[in-house]
């Protein structure tokens, strides 16, 4: 996995909903390998833990990066409380398991979760109007991304737990629906591990290949501690891989989930 540690400008600082920041970056070096799927590692002022923060968007052209994320501690909070002009010191691309592009006429369902939605977007963009973005929050107020996902002709269905917004219900509702539809090449998800799970069971039922993007709590995000351990079953038998070195994302088949 080959990655740069550097120091890079903020170019652009926006606030998508209450406590969601949308940061534009500019470090030409991580934009020109990174691909769909992979994280950067971001250090936040005052902590020696670095924080994942997944690739929202890749612009090789302008040499910058997007990401979005939501302030969960104080790590992000420090993230959040930084401006344009700021330099941030940043780890990537990170993340030896990336999202499969298959070609983009084949028809691609794109589940997200809350916070899972960003890692999505360049999905959404490289499938286009075959694709079908099934985006769920909490609340009306926690809505982010949804221009986005739309912009290349994606169907986008937005699911909201208490209906404030979009259908009311679940993702994994609107994904059974979607898959006894029509037809289905590939499912991608990221979001919680409740809704992953449930995913990976549905793409199964169906014969439907599936990438899942983990989240787990990480030390080094380069492989050199295990606290980002996952279950895996590969080729018959039990492994324990590296959230940050073997994926984020897996194939759903192969992740064994908490019983
Ligand atoms: C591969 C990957 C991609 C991610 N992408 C995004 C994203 O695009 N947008 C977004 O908002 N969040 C994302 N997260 C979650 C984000 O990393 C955590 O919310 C963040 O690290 C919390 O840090 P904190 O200091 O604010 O919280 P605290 O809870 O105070 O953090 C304490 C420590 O736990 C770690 N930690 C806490 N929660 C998580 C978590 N869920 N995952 C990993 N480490 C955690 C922190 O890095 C820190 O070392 C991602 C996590 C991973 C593993």
């Amino acid at each position: 996995m080959k990655y740069t540690v550097n120091t890079y400008k903020l170019i652009q600082k926006t606030q998508l909903a209450k406590g969601i920041f949308d940061f534009c970056i500019y470090c030409p070096e991580i934009a020109e390998t990174a691909v769909c799927g992979q994280f950067i590692n971001v250090k936040a002022e005052g902590f020696f833990l670095r924080r994942p923060i997944s690739i929202c968007g890749i612009d090789r052209r302008n040499g910058t990066l997007r990401i979005v994320f939501e302030v969960r501690g104080k790590g992000t909070l420090a993230l959040s409380k930084l401006n344009t002009g700021d330099m941030m010191d940043i780890t990537g691309p990170l993340g030896g398991g990336h999202f499969t592009m298959l070609s983009p006429d084949k028809k691609a369902v794109i589940v997200g979760g809350g916070i899972g939605n960003p890692p999505l977007v360049p999905l959404a963009l490289h499938y286009g109007k075959n694709a079908t973005v099934i985006s769920g929050f909490r609340n009306e107020s926690a809505v982010i991304l949804q221009s986005d996902f739309a912009k290349n002709g994606a169907d986008v269905i937005l699911c909201t737990d208490d209906g404030s917004a979009g259908r009311k219900g679940f993702v994994t509702d609107a994904l059974a629906e979607r898959l006894d539809a029509g037809e289905c090449d590939i499912i991608y998800a990221c979001g919680p591990m409740v809704m992953l799970e449930r995913i990976a069971k549905a793409a199964k039922l169906h014969g439907i290949p599936c990438e899942i993007s983990l989240e787990e709590r990480m030390g080094c995000g380069v492989g050199g501690c295990l606290v980002c351990a996952c279950r895996i079953s590969r080729n018959g038998s039990e492994e324990y891989l590296h959230v940050c070195k073997d994926g984020p994302v897996f194939n759903a088949n192969e992740v064994i989930f908490n019983d």
